[in-house]
């Protein structure tokens, strides 16, 4: 069903001693989807991650993700390890988390080492030779061709990751979670620092993952630009609370948003 969510967020409270981060929030997002989370600095929106990919158990409130398949797992009960490989969230953070010492390729193939690990049968024998490690290893190397040569570094892949322009590390975190093969991405502020060029190139990238593979996108975002272009569906926090919800045009004319957070201009 393409129209099934895929996250429904019910009634999800976040509270750290006095400070109320998220207030009752409910929203969903669509199978197939990009879905933007907007709003101030300080709404909320990178709580609302961390109790999605399990970094915080919530104070109240549930949080649903419903497979293709229709099994379900219930994230605010899950510990993270299990949210990623179980429920196949992933996730970026605010500030570039890279291996910078190691090259473009071997932060790829980091993001398989489960995966393979699981292919060797957990043994040393396994590792060095068993047929079913050598051929989930060179899958694992295909894929990370595959997302190299997506963000253009192909020809890069050999070189130290924090060697890179900083908007193709940017790019190189969103390929090494898609390695991971995520059903939701979740995407703390990708276009945080990127200028112009950047920024489009990211719009491409979301775009290709959201129509060329089976992932979802979670999107936080401040630069509107990239929001307003790719975004199908909106929801905009300001102090903890969803103050509106709609497609990009209805966000832009929405007077509670102009007045909280887009201003006049
Ligand atoms: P930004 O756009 O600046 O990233 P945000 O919308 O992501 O902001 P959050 O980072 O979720 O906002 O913060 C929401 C509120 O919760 C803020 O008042 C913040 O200080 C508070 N907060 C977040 N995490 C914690 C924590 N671990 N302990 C205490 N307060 C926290």
């Amino acid at each position: 069903n393409p129209t099934a969510n895929i996250l429904e967020v019910d009634h999800l409270s976040m509270r750290f001693g006095g400070i109320v981060a998220v207030k009752d929030l409910s929203f969903t997002a669509k199978r197939g989807d990009i879905t933007a989370l907007i709003g101030p600095n300080g709404a909320g929106k990178t709580t609302v991650f961390n109790c999605i990919t399990g970094f915080y158990k919530p104070t109240t409130g549930m949080i649903r993700m419903i497979h293709g398949d229709s099994r379900e797992f219930l994230l605010e009960r899950l510990f993270d390890f299990r949210i990623s490989k179980l429920a196949k969230v992933a996730r970026t953070f605010q500030n570039i988390r890279l291996f910078a010492g190691m090259t473009a390729l071997e932060n790829l193939m980091v993001a398989q080492h489960n995966g393979l690990m699981r292919a060797s049968g957990y043994t040393f024998l396994g590792l060095i030779g068993s047929p079913g490690f050598r051929s989930a290893e060179r899958s694992a190397i295909d894929r990370a061709r595959y997302w190299l040569d997506r963000i253009g570094l192909l020809a890069r892949a050999d070189e130290a990751a924090g060697n890179l322009p900083y908007g193709d590390q940017r790019r190189l975190e969103i390929a090494r979670a898609m390695c991971s093969r995520p059903a939701l991405l979740c995407l703390d502020e990708p276009a945080a620092g990127l200028n112009a060029r950047e920024g489009e190139a990211l719009s491409e990238l979301l775009r290709l993952i959201r129509n060329e593979h089976d992932t979802s996108i979670l999107l936080i975002e401040h630069d509107m630009s990239v929001v307003m272009q790719i975004s199908d569906r909106i929801i905009v926090l300001d102090y903890g609370v969803k103050i509106s919800e709609g497609t990009p045009q209805m966000i832009r004319d929405d007077p509670k948003v102009i007045a909280a957070y887009l201003g006049t201009d």
